[in-house]
């Protein structure tokens, strides 16, 4: 199963809450502006207590309506934001109702959409800020005699011109938005196959433990790793008893359900740091490293008396037992030795009676016996 990706655009709520604080910093600048251009005026005090005032006031007033609804509905955060650039920009029209403060204001609640990437929202700012546009003119037509049928038709038509470019925006990023998804998707997808593949070839299909070759490799790394620090390293050959015979017996698919329990408690049975695999038909190997000659012993004493314990009871209550080599890595042995002594080790076992564990000392000399 593929993760679903977050739709890009991260979290609004974190955008809207940018985005009043940004409506904060405009409502300083649209202080600031009008204190300035109050002193240009033939009369500034009036200026003030007829316009500047009433803006701000209203600013404020819908500034804390805001900051009220943002913290009631986090959800509407991006319809709170547009609305809210409409009332500003509808204030601000209907008290500096000259043609340039018009026109530039108008759109404002157009650029808000757009941080939202969601045509809806451009659809729903462009209504806004011709209703808030309609307003203005309801309330402040009588005032202005320039603006005529004409002017209306230029603003709505200004106003429906930059609706369909950011719409058109839109759809690009939407478009781009799809892609970048789809390709994070498809390369996710690859990824899991690969680790599949990666998986399927570096273990063995019927015990799960890693193969042959994957024993290989990772014993030549933690042979180099042993040369160079202080790494303690032990190989085992564990081979199950009589296998031929059990197949006889009870039949291939029987023998692969006890093949399947060998591994599974060889597998339980070593630890965090060990490494187990299926070395071929009935033979695995299990590298053990950072730890002693006797912990390793005991280890393998354990697992080779958990395996004896079951009863397989599709074969009859059959119970397989496995016999042991072992040998210790010691600095400049290399491959070819240590794996001879745990071979040594194995033969002997077999030798003088079978389920027990034989540790070779020496190579091609002593060995110990340990059942
Ligand atoms: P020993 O105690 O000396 O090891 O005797 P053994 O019979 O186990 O050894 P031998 O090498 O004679 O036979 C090994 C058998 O293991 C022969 C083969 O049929 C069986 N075998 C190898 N791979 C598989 C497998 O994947 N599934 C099954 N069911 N049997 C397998
Ligand atoms: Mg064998
Ligand atoms: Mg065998």
């Amino acid at each position: 199963m593929i993760k679903k990706i977050a739709a890009a655009g991260g979290d609004p709520l974190r955008w809207s809450r940018k985005m009043l604080n940004l409506y904060w910093v405009l409502f300083g600048i649209g202080i600031v502006a009008q204190f300035a251009y109050m002193w240009t005026e033939p009369d500034p005090l009036a200026y003030m207590y007829g316009l500047l005032a009433p803006t701000a006031l209203f600013w404020l007033i819908g500034l804390s309506l805001m900051e009220l609804l943002l913290r009631l509905f986090h959800r509407g955060g991006d319809y709170i934001m547009i609305s809210g650039m409409a009332y500003y920009s509808f204030i601000l029209m209907v008290f500096h109702y000259q043609t340039v403060v018009v026109v530039t204001t108008c759109f404002l609640p157009l650029l808000v959409s757009m941080f939202y990437l969601r045509r809806s929202k451009v659809i729903f700012s462009y209504a806004l800020a011709l209703a808030s546009y309609a307003a203005m003119f309801l309330i402040r037509g009588y005032q202005l005699p320039y603006l005529a049928p004409k002017h209306i038709f230029i603003v709505a038509s200004s106003l429906t011109v930059a609706a369909y470019i950011i719409d058109a925006f839109m759809s690009r990023s939407a478009e781009l938005e799809r892609d970048l998804r789809q390709t994070l998707e498809s390369k996710q997808e690859l990824m899991i196959q690969n680790t599949l593949m990666d998986k399927l070839a570096k273990t063995d299909a019927l015990t799960g433990l890693y193969n042959h070759m994957t024993f290989h490799e990772y014993l030549d790394r933690l042979i180099e790793q042993s040369e160079t620090g202080q790494l303690s390293l032990h190989i085992a050959l564990l081979d199950i008893d009589n296998f031929k015979k059990t197949n006889d017996t009870y039949g291939h698919r029987a023998g692969d359900i006890v093949l399947k329990r060998v591994a599974e408690t060889i597998s339980q049975s070593a630890g965090a740091h060990d490494f187990a695999a299926r070395y071929g038909g009935e033979e695995f190997a299990v590298i053990f490293t950072e730890k002693s000659l006797d912990e390793v012993v005991l280890l393998l004493e354990n697992m080779r008396k958990r395996i004896e314990s079951i009863h397989h009871s599709e074969l009859d209550n059959y119970v397989a037992t496995v016999s042991i080599g072992l040998h210790a890595y010691g600095r400049g042995m290399g491959k070819e030795k240590l794996f001879g002594g745990a071979d040594e080790a194995l033969y002997e076992a077999k030798r003088t009676g079978k389920n027990k564990l034989v540790v070779c000392e020496q190579p091609g000399g002593a060995m110990k016996r340990n059942a």
